[in-house]
């Protein structure tokens, strides 16, 4: 609270009273901790990879080079976390373009079917090693109001973390229906889980409820964070249910398309 006070003199010089206002800043110091809190993290995950591709790179210059099985491993990682930066730069400007104010996407009638195949074809690489499979449901009538491109790009983040986050042998299922008025589509996997405590701050942009096993995933934590800014330029929303040890479900709700 910042409190500001003056004294109320009249013409004379007399003395009527003082004036006080009280100004609620709560809301500006709590935006003010979210930007610094951005900064830092922005700060910390490009300073990773950048000391790794320096640090390998000089190695490799101090000598290392003429050992050819080491510099391949070394190239290797630093190709990988230069992977990482260009991800993770990626990410940045997709989120700071989709949260701008003012930023409007074209909704048109899509089949959630085919965005849901899209999707599917598009992890597909990453399960044959993990032997995972994903199964998918869906009425061949169900239509939405939607960005297709967006709406692939939230059901292909969920469906990577689903990967991402489960053992090698588990399935995964995305199932489609229809309630009043919205679509539900569900990611459900079979993986980790997510502690209950984590759950209200899973769509905080870089948060992560294991630092080391998103790195090694590839993930740059701010998936989840973009999932929700899109489904809210659809004027749909995004929820999740877990149980650690048993697996998790994303369900995203939009309107319905009536053409
Ligand atoms: P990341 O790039 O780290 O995957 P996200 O924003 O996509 O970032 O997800 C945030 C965090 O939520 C992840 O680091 C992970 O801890 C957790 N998470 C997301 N999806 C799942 C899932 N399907 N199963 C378990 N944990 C998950």
């Amino acid at each position: 609270m910042a409190v500001y006070s003056a004294p109320v003199i009249d013409k004379h010089g007399g003395w009527l009273g003082i004036v006080v206002v009280m100004h609620d800043i709560s809301e500006l110091i709590r935006l003010e901790r979210i930007r610094k809190d951005f900064v830092a993290n922005v700060s910390h995950e490009l300073r990773t990879p950048v000391t790794s591709i320096r640090g390998f790179s000089e190695t490799l210059m101090d000598g290392a080079i003429h050992d050819q099985e080491a510099a391949m491993q070394f190239l290797d990682i630093i190709h990988n976390e230069s992977g990482r930066l260009e991800m993770l730069i990626e990410d940045l400007l997709d989120l700071s373009k989709i949260e701008k104010e003012g930023y409007t996407i074209r909704l048109q009638t899509v089949r959630v079917e085919d965005v849901i195949g899209r999707s599917i074809s598009s992890v597909s690489g990453r399960l044959k090693n993990r032997e995972m499979t994903i199964r998918s449901v869906c009425p061949p009538d169900l239509f939405v109001m939607a960005d297709p491109e967006r709406l692939v790009q939230v059901l292909v983040n969920l469906l990577s973390n689903a990967v991402s986050y489960s053992k090698p042998g588990t399935h995964i299922k995305v199932t489609a229906t229809e309630s009043a008025g919205m679509a539900s589509i569900s990611v459900a996997d079979q993986g980790i889980g997510i502690p209950a405590e984590e759950l209200p701050r899973l769509f905080e942009r870089f948060y992560r409820v294991d630092r080391a096993r998103s790195r090694d995933s590839g993930g740059t934590g701010l998936g989840l964070s973009i999932v929700k800014h899109i489904m809210e330029l659809h004027n749909g929303t995004i929820s999740v249910e877990s149980e650690p040890g048993k697996g998790s479900t994303f369900t995203i709700n939009i309107p319905l398309s009536h053409q």
